[in-house]
């Protein structure tokens, strides 16, 4: 990338709108007032305390437990270090957040991934022919990334009545639940009191860098999860939990307005030249490739347009899409829509 003059970049999976003034301002205040050190494990009481109330408005559960993540990343490597035992299988839905296969594998399970292309539906029947002795548990991202697809509460409520009959857990990251265009989000827990819920503020309120995620759950496994952060991340930094205190009251309906205006006009123009399913969620869409490879085509596009997608391979086996990130400046969108066009043409 560093060598393209003036590339377009629809690749980079993070917001273009800013972080809240409120919270940098809180991260600023927490630093120059000595707040730089560790703080407990799980968490500022604070930050918990304000996610907490908020998920048990929301869900009306009041015996689940909560910790502050380094990110939500550091919520999906708990999670899955608690649950895995060597040769556990977990059911993952590919195309897959790229982290999701590595971390299985390497804490020693077994990846079973059902194939959802190309309709990026789940079947739940599908799910409930690959639940065995072994399964573990289903990780589930709902808005997700890379395909922009939101499960409907109907299925999502199937899934978790199945994960609960078979005494599996469903492992759900939600972290694009604010970017959810076209009907209500609703949570995993709505449905499994069992659930495990990965967020964070990453996405939210455009805090990648911060590190600041969250997980909540049964007591026993979050408990085993803030014990094993103790030994491995210690905390989420101290700034950003102060930062993310503050961003919890900050209303981003415009930023997510703005995600969802950019979402239109892709979908617009790239309706008549290439083929995808509706993208209700996240920040992504997910056409298919013309031709025959995802990889080939993402070359293609650097070489003749310094145009810079994501071939689908990264988020699976399967050759056949590529994802574009529409999170950039109306101009940059404007540039790769005409891009991407000329090279459907060129096809
Ligand atoms: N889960 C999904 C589906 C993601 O797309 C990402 C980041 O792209 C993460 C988790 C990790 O988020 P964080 O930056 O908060 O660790």
């Amino acid at each position: 990338m560093r060598t393209l003059d003036d590339p377009i970049n629809l690749s980079i999976g993070q917001p273009d709108f800013a972080m809240p003034e409120a919270a940098c301002n809180a991260a600023y205040d927490a630093m120059m007032s000595g707040k730089n050190g560790y703080t407990v494990t799980q968490g500022i009481p604070e930050l918990r305390s304000r996610i907490s109330s908020e998920v048990r408005e929301q869900l009306g559960h009041t015996d689940r437990a909560f910790c502050i993540t380094s990110g939500t990343s550091g919520a999906l490597v708990l999670a899955l270090m608690a649950l895995i035992d060597p040769g556990d299988e977990v059911i993952i839905f590919e195309p897959a957040f790229v982290m999701y296969r590595p971390l299985i594998e390497f804490f020693g399970g077994h990846c079973v991934a059902i194939d959802l292309s190309p309709t990026f539906e789940i079947d739940i029947d599908a799910v409930t022919a690959r639940i065995g002795p072994k399964t573990r548990a289903v990780l589930l991202n709902s808005p997700n990334n890379p395909t922009g697809k939101v499960v409907s509460s109907e299925t999502l409520k199937r899934l978790a009545d199945l994960t609960d009959e078979h005494n599996v857990t469903l492992i759900s990251d939600e972290l694009y639940r604010g970017f959810c265009y076209d009907h209500p989000f609703s949570s995993a827990a709505t449905f499994s009191e069992n659930s495990i819920i990965l967020d964070g503020f990453s996405k939210s309120h455009a805090m990648t860098g911060w590190r600041v995620g969250y997980m909540h759950g049964p007591p026993e496994i979050i408990d085993a999860c803030i014990t094993l952060q103790q030994y491995t991340f210690v905390c989420s930094p101290q700034a950003g939990q102060w930062a993310a205190l503050a961003a919890a009251d900050c209303d981003m309906t415009e930023s997510f307005d703005a995600c969802r205006r950019k979402r239109d006009r892709l979908v617009e123009g790239l309706r008549d030249h290439y083929d995808f399913t509706h993208p209700d969620g996240a920040f992504y869409l997910y056409p298919k490739t013309p031709g025959s490879s995802a990889e080939q085509f993402a070359e293609l596009a650097v070489k003749q347009e310094q145009l810079l997608i994501v071939p689908g391979t990264v988020f699976g086996r399967a050759d056949t899409h590529f994802r574009i990130s529409y999170t950039v400046s109306d101009d940059m969108l404007e540039r790769g829509i005409e891009a991407l066009i000329r090279l459907a043409d060129s096809h």
